[in-house]
């Protein structure tokens, strides 16, 4: 199958984009391409027209401070694996990268696209959800601000307009004392996920995340500091996935089992 026909402008600024998407026209954004080239042979999307965010420099600023590091959403997945880009978070961002597909995909997809692409199996929805990161949202008409934990609606489906554009991701800088763990099942290398539970644990800032993603929908956030403890008992933690509020098949209970016991021996070494 090919693609219905559509135009594609290259804005130069961001309020040339913001403008492009208020037309009448159905109008899509596309970053690095790499999920919405699919969507659009497949006849997924069928938009009038793109614009093209590549050439808007201020989506690929990064800016460091105390407090943390502010991604521009064009950044790509390898700017962050390769350290390109600031690493405030001790790690725990280049290794979420580093596992995202294959080199080539790395290489164009972006950390804003995969958010606003919103697959469940994605690696950045729920990685970012861990970190505690929030996201600046912009239109022609002004910006706004999403918690990442809040910023998935459904599989598929974010919070964003369709005349808005994701253009910063605020991620907070880490206490030397914090501990973090990132664990995935995939059928194979490079391969979506299956199951992702990622947790952020700082206790200078009272942060505790644990966060199971590759979920039917937006990835599930707890915030309870007695869960290190909790799943450190097998016995303790199948009660917990057995819960019916988390609405788990036999498989993914099976799987989330072995990757949160993975996660504790990652943060207690
Ligand atoms: C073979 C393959 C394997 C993959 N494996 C994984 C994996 O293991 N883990 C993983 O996380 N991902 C995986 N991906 C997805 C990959 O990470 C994509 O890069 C990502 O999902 C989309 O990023 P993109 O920059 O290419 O966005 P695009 O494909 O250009 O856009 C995706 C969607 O987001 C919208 N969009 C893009 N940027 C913005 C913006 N700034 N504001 C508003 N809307 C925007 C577009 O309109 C579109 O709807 C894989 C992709 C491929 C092709």
């Amino acid at each position: 199958m090919k693609a219905v026909t559509y135009t594609l402008e290259r804005q130069p600024d961001l309020p040339g984009a913001c403008a492009q998407l208020t037309r009448e026209t159905y109008t899509k954004p596309i970053a690095g391409g790499q999920s919405l080239g699919a969507m659009l042979n497949l006849r997924l999307a069928q938009p009038e027209a793109l614009v093209d965010l590549d050439a808007i420099a201020s989506l690929r600023a990064c800016d460091e401070s105390p407090h943390g590091l502010t991604l521009g959403a064009m950044t790509a997945h390898a700017a962050v694996e390769d350290g390109v880009v600031p690493d405030v978070t001790q790690g725990f961002l280049p290794k979420v990268a580093r596992g995202i597909a294959y080199r080539a995909v790395r290489n164009r997809g972006t950390v804003g696209g995969s958010l606003c692409h919103a697959d469940p199996a994605a690696d950045w929805i729920t990685a970012m959800a861990a970190v505690g990161a929030v996201y600046t949202v912009q239109s022609a008409t002004g910006t706004r601000r999403i918690e990442a934990g809040d910023f998935m609606v459904s599989a598929f489906e974010t919070q964003l307009a369709a005349d808005e554009l994701l253009t910063a991701i605020d991620v907070p800088r880490l206490s030397p004392d914090a501990r973090w763990a990132y664990v995935k099942f995939c059928r194979k290398t490079g391969e979506f996920a299956l199951a992702i539970v990622a947790v952020v644990i700082d206790p200078a800032r009272d942060v505790t995340r644990w966060v199971v993603g590759a979920l039917d929908g937006a990835p599930r956030v707890f915030d309870d500091p007695r869960l290190a403890t909790m799943f450190a008992d097998p016995l303790a933690r199948a009660a917990w996935l057995a819960n019916p509020a988390l609405d788990l098949d036999t498989t993914r209970r099976a799987l989330l089992d072995d990757l949160i016991a993975q996660a504790v021996r990652e943060l207690h070494p």
